[in-house]
């Protein structure tokens, strides 16, 4: 098993020309100790849970070649540089027949994923962060957010460094913030599609302010002016249904979906709005969960000749192209239109 690598206060010359440099530089997991102006506190970057998700790594890269110090004391853990180095770079979300890392950080943490995910809370627990981000790009394009279990002041303006939308969330996937929250006010923020040049920017510029700023909790009375999408429902996939992209309805398929159905992302849509084309009932094909842990799906979607529509105004995110990641993790998030909860 890979265990972490552990760096202090890294020269500008050390970390590589490139993001990819600098991961084989690393060459597994790492934990880099950057020595802040106050070196009594310190925070936490988490990021590259994910290993096809470079934004995080990529920022931290340029952070390090820039020389810059930090306000306070900054750990910054970069999880799956194994899986993000497996070629082509950035492809691997984690490595075949590996868990999910972040969906590893509650017990048990008996295989490998498990371990290191462990390990990734002693580093936490023994730094004692005062705050806690977790960085993370989206698999499709589309704009940043925040998410956070629950939500006061400090995680507002935690959330605020990088993004105005922020979901609160506690859907108890084994999430590394689910578990850290208990010990320290943690975020987990979304810069963009990974693919997007503007989500590398932000998670650079978002980071500089995470680091430079004097206090990250105790910001003067501000009103952020977030928005708020709480307690959104996933609608996923039941087993064996079988999902794919396109134009037209595939008749190879159980469920086609809109090829272009990322574009709704953070946006409204109508009880008009072609999602795409499914036959049978809908609980037959989907499954979801509202926060009571009552069935879901009628209130997320309906069937009609064949179509597929949102079963009611909805505003939806995190919505994948993916079939792949639709069929392992979720085809969207979803809250009621008005930012609300389902009832
Ligand atoms: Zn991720």
């Amino acid at each position: 098993m890979r265990r972490f690598k552990f760096i202090r206060d890294p020269g500008p010359d050390s970390c590589g020309n490139n993001v990819e440099e600098f991961l084989r530089w690393l060459d597994g997991p790492a934990c880099i100790f950057i020595t802040g102006e106050d070196s009594g506190r310190t925070r936490a970057l988490v990021t590259l849970l994910h290993g096809n998700e470079p934004s995080g790594a990529m920022a931290l890269q340029r952070w390090l070649k820039s020389g810059q110090r930090p306000a306070v004391n900054v750990v910054c853990v970069v999880a799956s540089v194994v899986a993000a180095l497996e070629p082509p770079l950035f492809s691997h979300r984690m490595l075949p027949r590996a868990r999910d890392l972040n969906r590893c950080f509650r017990p048990p943490f008996d295989d490998a994923q498990g371990a290191l995910a462990e390990e990734i809370l002693e580093i936490l627990r023994f730094h004692h962060p005062e705050a806690v981000v977790d960085m993370h790009n989206t698999s499709g394009s589309g704009p940043s957010f925040g998410v956070c279990t629950h939500m006061d002041r400090q995680h507002d303006a935690l959330v605020s460094f990088f993004t105005q939308r922020l979901i609160v969330s506690n859907l108890g996937l084994g999430a590394l913030m689910e578990l850290s929250e208990a010990s320290f006010p943690t975020v987990t923020v979304e810069v963009g599609g990974r693919l997007d040049e503007q989500a590398h920017e932000l998670a650079y510029e978002g980071l500089c302010r995470y680091f430079l700023a004097a206090t990250v909790l105790d910001p003067p009375d501000t009103d952020w002016g977030l928005e708020l999408l709480r307690d959104p429902i996933r609608l996923e996939l039941n087993d064996n249904v079988t999902l794919t992209y396109a134009e037209q309805p595939s008749t190879s398929y159980d469920i086609t979906l809109k090829a272009d159905i990322e574009h709704h992302n953070f946006g409204s849509v109508g009880v008009d709005t072609l999602l795409g084309w499914a036959g049978g009932p809908e609980r037959s094909l989907f499954s979801a969960q509202d926060a009571n842990g009552r069935c879901a799906v009628t209130r997320l979607v309906r069937i009609e000749n064949g179509e597929l529509y949102p079963a009611q105004a909805l505003k939806l995110f995190m919505i994948t192209n993916n079939a792949a990641i639709a069929e392992s993790d979720c085809l969207f998030y979803a809250v009621a239109d008005d930012g609300g909860v389902f009832c």
